[in-house]
């Protein structure tokens, strides 16, 4: 039974930010919203209040696009490349710098333990803008030979350049926010165009931060602006506004679905990284030893409150019992407690909504007979916990194993076929394709698995590598587009094609 650990207090810093009277951020400067209104934000591994945070609604989502606009149009674009290079540097220096505040803030709003805090803002903050502040110098453009004879002299050039797209509004989710703001702000920055950020209504601590940070790098007025407020409402009206060139969207695929039709408008692109499903399938001769701790980050790495999750395990008959018993013993020794709590292993799930969604999967899963190897419930107190959770002989007629549950619920099935195609046929019966894995010491299982596996990345004995260069993004409802790497950067460019006759 997991061990729930208890206590926590922000340092004096934290404390501080906290208590300030925030505001939006827009065209450089910190404003009041245009009607006053409120967030409360929480701490989800207490309950208690942390913060209040205005509200920023459409009259705001104008104001802040027209400023990003008057910025891509104006001071933004006399900049060079070299100089947008240093720019973003200089953000990544600040990050590093302000590392436990951002880490503090971010494991208090979201309930992510420090360490997995501490990692992610490390790697896919201050490295991830920096990867990407090195693109600035290499987006180039082609040259391409055409035929010259309509040339009045017989001679032709025809070249490329790769331009920004112009105003971006970047719509996160609450899971991990502080990367999730970074993961639009940098390739949108380093191609060149502007960002209206609105970050989620249960998670606006950290992009408030990066605002002071934003600042304080040097990147000018109105390049990046900040606006906490509510999907249906400020979020709406960025989507749908006719001032911005393209919508970047992290989220639900139920949302992302809605964002399509709302830019359907003025025809903005828009890039969708929406839910998934992931499979993890573990052949016979696979290492156990690294399958079984595998599974269970997969699976539980923030409370499972993770796209690329490994929610759905396909384990060979041989090895079924030994696998599943070892995640269980696992998942069970987890501690569960505050983020800031030193030996936190799991934090809380988001929100009292949110646990109330995954015990609904729990109780539907016990009722569809599948049969339940550890956790199940949530520990009776304050924070929105729930134990880790394995359920073994699912099958993918069972809803907690077709749907996103976004908690930390794992599904175990087994497979006897030595046909892969029917079992990767399993492995893709969801709506889904974002992330995949393959456990085997055999070559040619691997690469078979991994050509039949519809995802838009399969990893072989390891699951979700996520690295600032290696391109991510979804398959089928998954998602529009890839993040990360240099194809993260192409949907913030548009091309110009010039033909010159000599
Ligand atoms: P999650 O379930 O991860 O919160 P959502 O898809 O509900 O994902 O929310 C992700 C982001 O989308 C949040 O910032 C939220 O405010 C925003 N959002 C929710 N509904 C809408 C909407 N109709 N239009 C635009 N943004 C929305």
């Amino acid at each position: 039974m997991n061990a729930v650990l208890q206590s926590h207090s922000p340092s004096a810093t934290a404390r501080e930010f906290l208590a300030r009277r925030h505001r939006l951020f827009i065209g450089g400067q910190w404003v009041d919203p245009a009607e006053k209104a409120d967030i409360e934000v929480f701490d989800p591994a207490t309950e208690e209040r942390l913060a209040t945070v205005p509200r920023g609604g459409p009259k705001d989502i104008d104001r802040a696009v027209a400023a990003a606009r008057k910025a891509f149009e104006g001071e933004w674009s006399k900049i060079n490349s070299h100089d947008r290079s240093k720019l973003l540097f200089r953000l990544a220096d600040l990050i590093d710098a302000n590392m436990n505040l951002a880490v503090e803030l971010e494991v208090l709003d979201n309930g992510m333990p420090r360490m997995v805090a501490h990692y992610s803002i490390a790697k896919f903050g201050a490295d991830y803008i920096r990867y990407y502040g090195g693109w600035c110098t290499k987006i180039l453009g082609e040259t391409i030979p055409v035929s010259p004879q309509d040339a009045p002299n017989g001679e032709s050039l025809t070249y490329t350049r790769r331009e920004p797209i112009g105003v971006v509004g970047a719509i996160i989710p609450w899971n991990a926010p502080m990367i999730m703001a970074i993961l639009k702000i940098a390739p949108a920055l380093a191609a060149g165009c502007t960002v209206v950020l609105k970050p989620a209504e249960l998670t606006p601590l950290t992009a408030l931060l990066l605002g002071d940070l934003i600042r304080q790098a040097g990147i000018p007025d109105g390049v990046v602006n900040i606006v906490p407020g509510y999907g249906h409402d400020a979020g709406a009206a960025l989507a749908a506004h006719d001032g911005v060139d393209k919508v970047a969207f992290t989220g639900s695929t139920e949302v992302g679905k809605k964002i399509l039709l709302a830019a359907a408008g003025n025809l903005k692109r828009v890039t969708l990284e929406l839910g998934g499903k992931s499979p993890f399938v573990v052949f016979p001769d696979a290492d156990l030893g690294r399958v079984i701790p595998g599974a269970a980050r997969g699976a539980f790495f923030l409370q499972g409150q993770n796209c690329m999750a490994s929610t759905r395990l396909f384990i060979h008959e041989d090895v079924f019992e030994k696998v599943t018993r070892g995640i269980a013993q696992l998942a069970s020794s987890f501690r569960l407690g505050p983020g800031l709590a030193q030996d936190s292993d799991l934090g809380p799930l988001i929100s009292g909504e949110q646990r109330e969604r995954v015990m609904g999967y729990i109780d539907a899963g016990r009722k569809s007979g599948a049969e339940l190897l550890c956790g199940g419930d949530a520990p009776p107190g304050k924070g929105h916990f729930v134990r880790p959770t394995l359920f073994a002989r699912t099958s993918m007629d069972m809803k907690i194993a077709r749907e996103e549950i976004f908690g930390p619920v794992l599904c175990a099935q087994s497979f006897s076929d030595s046909d892969l195609k029917a079992v990767a046929a399993e492995a893709n019966r969801t709506i889904y394709g974002l992330s995949g894995s393959v456990w085997t010491r055999d070559i040619s299982t691997a690469h078979r698995m991994v050509n039949l596996i519809d995802s838009g990345q399969v990893s072989i004995n390891c699951h979700a590598a996520v690295d600032p260069a290696i391109p991510f993004g979804g398959n089928r409802q998954s998602g529009w587009g890839r993040e990360f790497g240099r194809e993260g950067l192409d949907p913030y460019l548009k091309t110009k094609a010039t033909t010159v006759m000599f």
